[in-house]
């Protein structure tokens, strides 16, 4: 491992995934109904992680445990968090770019380590979190990684690995989320410069990024083939933060709406070949897709192992809410199902890393992900009664936060289209 603070042995910690204040049931209790908790710091998913990646997932787990989780709620009640302090740390640890060119810092592992540390970020106490350190990780740097030049590398990706730039994707617009291909953003040619307008929406990040890895139209052609990725400082002039957008959930991420007036770049940020950006960011997207299943897993464990807790020690009519059977049994029906979205993320993985197009199975896995995420946060936060209605634990957190995994980054019936592409029964146009 190249990293100085990989090198460093983490003792196995004891997790107490609860981990929110007045919770009636001790973390002793707690731990000897989390067995997923204690699972993931063995070899017992060995399928795709050996003991370097457990050393990297426990030395993760002692930044989240240290620099992260103890500040969460006040950076949801600030409805913000700070994006460069984090990310250095991590940077500082070699965590930003596990799978990135060591020529720019990362650490040259495979992708069965980027899905080590997306899947240990879920031991972190909310959903925004973690989705600001995907987008810097396998959201809008994979594209610049793969197909960007040396230079571009040194002043956009190097940097974000070493945590010292922020970065954001700015893919979707006011008029254009699910439709990728029908932006407006255009980039003029102006000499060696591209003169870029329209502005993007959503955009995590935004308000603190020091870049955006930025889909624009740079010709009149084919929408499939008229689009770059160009790599856009946001200090640059005519770049504006029109607003900080209020969510029902993720509330310490920053999601901003963003114009951009006669921005200029040089021509040489684009990233890869002109023309070429909608089929790059489809690739780019894989790694998002990956990455949002697999941030799923531990908040799903942690929901589970949380309210079999919670519902062991309240007790209604005289006995255990969990000793129902309609308790237990939807509890085990949901741990099931997690097991599955894991066994098919960990076949994308394995076939991702051998070189495979995973983007049928990566759909699959985030269409699954949003989905249960729903299922298993609506079922769990029922069983905590008034309680789960409440702030003050973290599965009303989860409820809120991961609604948004079935929309982000692709809706369900986007990921259904895209399979169906697959099976060959989507309607061909004009048809
Ligand atoms: C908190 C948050 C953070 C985000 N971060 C980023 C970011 O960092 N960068 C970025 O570029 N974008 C980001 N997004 C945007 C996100 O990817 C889009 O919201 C998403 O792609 C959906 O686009 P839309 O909101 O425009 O919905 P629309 O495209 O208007 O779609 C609305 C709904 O229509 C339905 N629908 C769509 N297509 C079909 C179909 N073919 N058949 C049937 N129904 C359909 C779906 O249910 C969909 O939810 C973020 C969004 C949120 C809310």
């Amino acid at each position: 491992m190249a990293s100085a603070g990989l090198r460093t042995l983490v003792s196995k910690r004891c997790l107490t995934s609860l981990g929110r204040r007045e919770l009636s049931c001790s973390s002793k209790a707690l731990q000897k109904t989390h067995p997923a908790a204690t699972e993931s710091s063995d070899s017992s998913h060995d399928i795709i992680y050996g003991p370097d990646h457990m050393q990297m997932r426990d030395s993760l787990r002692k930044i989240i445990q240290k620099d992260i989780n103890p500040f969460v709620d006040e950076w949801e009640k600030n409805k913000a968090f700070p994006a460069h302090k984090v990310f250095k740390v991590l940077g500082d640890n070699g965590l930003l770019g596990v799978n990135k060119p060591v020529e720019y810092g990362g650490l040259g592992l495979d992708y069965s380590f980027s899905a080590a540390v997306a899947e240990e970020l879920g031991y972190i106490n909310c959903g925004a979190v973690p989705m600001a350190i995907g987008v810097q990780t396998d959201m809008a740097t994979p594209a610049l990684a793969k197909f960007g030049s040396d230079k571009l590398k040194q002043e956009f990706l190097a940097p974000s690995i070493s945590g010292d730039k922020v970065a954001c994707l700015g893919v979707s617009e006011v008029g254009s989320g699910s439709d990728v291909a029908s932006i407006k953003t255009r980039a003029a040619r102006k000499g060696d410069d591209l003169i870029i307008n329209g502005g993007k929406m959503w955009t995590t990040n935004g308000a603190q990024a020091d870049w955006m890895c930025c889909l624009v139209n740079t010709s009149e052609g084919k929408p499939h083939m008229n689009k770059s990725l160009v790599c856009l400082p946001m200090d640059s002039s005519g770049v504006t933060v029109a607003k900080k957008i209020e969510k029902i959930g993720m509330w310490s991420s920053d999601t901003a709406q963003i114009f951009f007036e006669d921005v200029r770049v040089p021509r040489s940020h684009i990233v890869g070949e002109e023309g070429q950006g909608f089929t790059y960011q489809m690739i780019q997207f894989q790694e998002e897709r990956l990455f949002a299943g697999l941030l799923a897993l531990v908040p799903m464990e942690k929901m589970i192992t949380d309210t079999i807790a919670y519902t062991r020690e309240r007790k209604v009519f005289g006995k255990p809410i969990l000793d129902n059977q309609t308790v237990h049994f939807t509890l085990a029906e949901l741990q099931t199902e997690v097991e599955l979205l894991r066994s098919a993320l960990y076949r994308a993985i394995a076939l991702y890393i051998k070189g495979q197009d995973v983007t049928n199975l990566a759909s699959m896995c985030k269409l699954k992900a949003g989905r249960l995420l729903r299922e298993a946060s609506d079922k769990c936060l029922q069983y905590w009664g008034g309680m789960g209605f409440t702030q003050d634990v973290l599965i009303s957190r989860m409820y809120r936060d991961m609604r948004l995994v079935s929309i982000g980054g692709g809706a369900d019936e986007v990921m259904l289209s895209i399979i169906c592409k697959f099976m060959d029964t989507l309607p061909k146009p004009g048809k």
